[in-house]
């Protein structure tokens, strides 16, 4: 039953993806401005096999009867006549086997959701060569069986490679090596200020670049390098990639639109060639560089996380040391009595003074307890007038690296109207990173492609309160009684003490820390109290 729904999920997979490659290779073909060179016909902006390219890549070259099938399928969708058919029978093999070698070397170099390293780029560049010249070669068969002269044939070939070439690099990236899961794609930072400006000062570029294109000159086309490099070195690969696309795309309209000469149409390509390789490249590299700066920040994370378990069972075992010797001396004194009691002739007298010895041994004990709480609770707050959304940005930055790793968004709302507040900054940081931790920790442990936290604050008039909510799978049932108390963990490495010197932390501030189980995911409130703020700050 399991089987037959997963083959039949399998199936409606393969449907989908077929059906999307299909009608986005028609379009592709469909949209791809005619343009005639001594008497040969071709398609100067066609991305079509820049798709083939990219099913290959992306689904695997078991995909390989599509690529042969489509260029049949749009030639099919065109009407085409009996004579047309023995060009678009031979012209479909040619680009199905041409795309398909290429596909094999990409496929071949490992590559990364969302990332694919230089040494993929450059495979990359070379299968685009590969599928490209394969394109062109058998159109200069065609041309010399129909017999113009030889350097006609070479003319047409040459454009028809630069033609091709163009498409596939600046469009199959966006679709081979990017996810475009709807969460994905709206975490591309869309909404941000700077992305904003990017977006505008592409547009009004390309717009003036491919506006006033006229045939003579391709006007103004450097300028395009100043966006492309702002957005690539901000957005590494996928930017370089989205970007390009657009461009590329700016160029289909402004042929549609405008009608340009051949020449002209390859002079350009020419030039988006040389733009597709810079972005490429130096997107490629902001993305390495990125990656490991991220790896190393999570080394460190990694460093943290170990140093903190050490401590936590050095003072596990110091702390089952200090108490082990007061309650073995206590229960010998204990033993002792009760031999004494039992005895046939008991010395009462002599019990009640081992007892009270034992006693002692108890009170000792409870003081080792008792001191280690004054210890975690009051050693030394270093309280300074701190900016709430200061201190958040702080713990944002701390946890940034893990939670980007799983996809998670960090969110501030409604901080910066908070009244600054007097806390010892490192350890709420302290505490905040634990709760972020936590979160991230929940939502990929419940093995979600991604989610968000959103640290939220409220000022209640003598208390501020600091929520920190996330979309996780909510805290486990059976720990909800027992989340504060020390040693309490549903995690196998845990040590279950993050939110008991959480809370400490809070307490010492004369603050609390409370759990609240949302519909979906977890909240942790803290408050901090508002009237020591200003009492300190008279
Ligand atoms: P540890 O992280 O070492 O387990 P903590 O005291 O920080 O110790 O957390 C105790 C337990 O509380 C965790 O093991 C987990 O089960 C639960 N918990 C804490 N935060 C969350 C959260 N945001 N979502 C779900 N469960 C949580």
């Amino acid at each position: 039953m399991q089987a037959s729904v997963a083959s039949s999920r399998g199936l409606e997979n393969v449907a989908r993806v077929a059906l999307a490659y299909f009608v986005l290779y028609s379009i592709g073909d469909a949209l791809a401005a005619w343009h005639a060179v001594d008497g040969v016909d071709f398609k100067l902006w066609n991305a079509a096999p820049a798709m083939s390219l990219a099913l290959l890549v992306r689904f695997g070259v078991r995909w390989w009867p599509a690529v042969f099938a489509a260029p049949l399928a749009a030639g099919f969708l065109h009407g085409a006549t009996i004579e047309g058919w023995v060009w678009i029978a031979p012209r479909a093999f040619a680009e199905g086997s041409s795309v398909l070698i290429a596909a094999i070397l990409i496929s071949a170099k490992d590559r990364s959701v969302d990332f694919a390293p230089l040494r993929t780029v450059s495979t990359f560049f070379v299968a685009a060569a590969v599928a490209a010249g394969g394109i062109a070669l058998v159109r200069l068969c065609e041309v010399l069986i129909a017999a113009p002269s030889e350097t006609a044939a070479l003319a047409v070939a040459g454009r028809i490679f630069v033609a091709n070439l163009t498409a596939i690099l600046c469009f199959s990236p966006i679709l081979m090596f990017y996810d475009f899961a709807p969460t994905r794609v709206l975490r591309w930072p869309l909404i941000s200020y700077e992305t904003v400006m990017q977006i505008a000062a592409l547009g009004a570029i390309v717009w003036e670049v491919f506006g006033r294109f006229a045939n003579a000159e391709v006007h103004f086309f450097y300028v395009l390098f100043l966006p492309l490099a702002w957005i690539t070195t901000r957005h590494g690969q996928r930017g370089a990639a989205i970007a390009l696309a657009f461009v590329f795309l700016s160029a289909v309209v402004s042929d549609w639109l405008l009608i340009h000469t051949l020449r002209a149409g390859t002079e350009l390509q020419l030039r988006l060639i040389v733009l597709a390789v810079t972005a490429l490249l130096l997107g490629t590299m902001v993305s390495e560089r990125r990656r490991s700066q991220g790896q190393v920040q999570a080394q460190q994370t990694e460093l943290t996380h170990l140093q903190r378990l050490n401590i936590g069972s050095e003072m596990a075992s110091a702390l089952a040391h200090e108490l082990s010797q007061p309650l073995t001396a206590a229960m010998n004194y204990t033993l002792a009595a009760l031999r004494m009691i039992k005895a046939p002739d008991p010395d009462l007298e002599r019990a009640a003074e081992v007892l009270s010895k034992g006693i002692s041994q108890v009170e000792a004990a409870g003081q080792t307890v008792h001191g280690l709480r004054e210890f975690m609770q009051k050693s030394e707050l270093r309280l300074s007038l701190s900016h709430i959304d200061e201190t958040v940005k702080r713990a944002f930055h701390l946890v940034s690296a893990e939670a980007d790793a799983a996809h998670i968004d960090l969110r501030a709302v409604g901080l910066s109207a908070l009244p600054p507040v007097y806390v010892d900054q490192v350890r709420i940081v302290q505490v905040l990173v634990n709760l972020l931790r936590n979160a991230v920790q929940a939502i990929s442990e419940a093995k979600m492609a991604s989610g968000a936290i959103t640290v939220s604050g409220m000022d209640k008039g003598d208390l501020i309160e600091i929520s920190v909510a996330d979309t996780g799978p909510g805290i486990a049932a059976e720990v909800m009684e027992r989340l504060f108390l020390p040693f309490v963990s549903t995690k196998a490495s845990g040590m279950g003490l993050g939110l008991a010197i959480s809370k400490s932390i809070l307490e010492s501030h004369e603050g609390d820390l409370q759990a609240v189980a949302l519909p979906q995911g977890a909240c942790f409130k803290l408050t901090l109290p508002r009237s020591s703020a200003e009492i300190r700050d008279a």
